[in-house]
């Protein structure tokens, strides 16, 4: 299916690799320019590399922490008009909130909910003002279903969808749609991380928390990214223009409920 966005351009943040890197190479596999961020310039570039070497689009870097103000700043001078926006950085520490300072909540709120709705507020009225823009939150499915060890994921990015379920009823109608893509297990970096912190809290092996996280997934596997990415470029395409608001949730059927 052509997704119509030939020709877009698209701020992907958190993009050097993992979820952010697979949705940049979904999009620029349909002809859109996109600018990627990430803090580590080595793998950006190299992240970089590979999509131009995918796709022959058009492929810009920009190495910067996108919770700071300057970061920001730096994105979006790279690409200050984007018709796609995915939003995306690390995910915050796993472990016991009887641990957490009030800054590890600060940090936790700056990276996964006042970011994303800093690049959207730069962004969002001139998507509205062209008649087309696409908003993706890369958030997790800890929103629907809480992982006991990811508190500070679980408060921070419910603050985040409750926010966009708010404003993405009041820029549809200027065909720009703003949803929430929620991942389950993805093998990445990243659940790489969280099995380890998973076996070290629990005082079992890295692989006996795999085996376990891995049988009590429908699908019997972890996702992969590619995965990811290509349901975040439907998303952005020309055909979602009346998906909305949602929070599309990516986890092969682990969420037992009906909705
Ligand atoms: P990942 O493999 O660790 O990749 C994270 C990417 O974000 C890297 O490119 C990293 O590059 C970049 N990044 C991190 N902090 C950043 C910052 N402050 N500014 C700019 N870029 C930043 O993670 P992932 O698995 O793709 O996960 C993506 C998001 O989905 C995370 O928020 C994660 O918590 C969430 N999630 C993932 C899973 C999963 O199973 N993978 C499940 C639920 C939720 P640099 O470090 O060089 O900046």
């Amino acid at each position: 299916m052509d997704l119509g966005i030939e020709g877009r351009t698209a701020l992907v943040s958190g993009a050097s690799k993992g979820l952010g890197q697979a949705c940049a190479l979904a999009l620029a596999q349909e002809g859109v320019a996109v600018t990627l961020v990430a803090r580590n310039e080595a793998a950006l570039q190299a992240a970089a590399q590979q999509i131009r070497h995918a796709t022959g689009v058009r492929v810009a870097v920009v190495a910067a922490d996108i919770t700071t103000a300057a970061g920001q700043a730096s994105a979006l001078a790279a690409c200050p008009d984007p018709d796609i926006l995915v939003t995306n950085a690390g995910g915050p520490k796993p472990g016991d909130f009887r641990d957490w300072a009030r800054a590890d909540w600060l940090a936790a709120l700056d990276a996964n909910m006042l970011t994303p709705i800093a690049l959207i507020k730069a962004t969002v009225d001139g998507m509205m003002a062209r008649g087309f823009g696409r908003i993706v939150n890369i958030t997790s499915a800890a929103v629907k279903a809480p992982i006991d060890i990811l508190g500070l994921s679980n408060g921070a990015r419910s603050g985040l969808t409750g926010f966009v379920a708010g404003l993405a009823r009041s820029t549809v109608a200027r065909n720009v749609t703003i949803n929430n893509l929620l991942p389950g297990p993805f093998a990445t970096d990243r659940l790489s991380a969280t099995l380890d912190a998973a076996a070290h809290m629990s005082g079992r092996s890295h692989a006996a928390v795999q085996a376990e996280w891995l049988a009590r997934n429908p699908a019997g596997r972890f996702g992969s990214a590619e995965e990811f990415g290509k349901t975040c470029a439907y998303l952005c395409s020309a055909h979602a223009g009346y998906l909305n608001g949602q929070n599309v949730l990516l986890d092969g059927g682990a969420y037992p409920g009906v909705f």
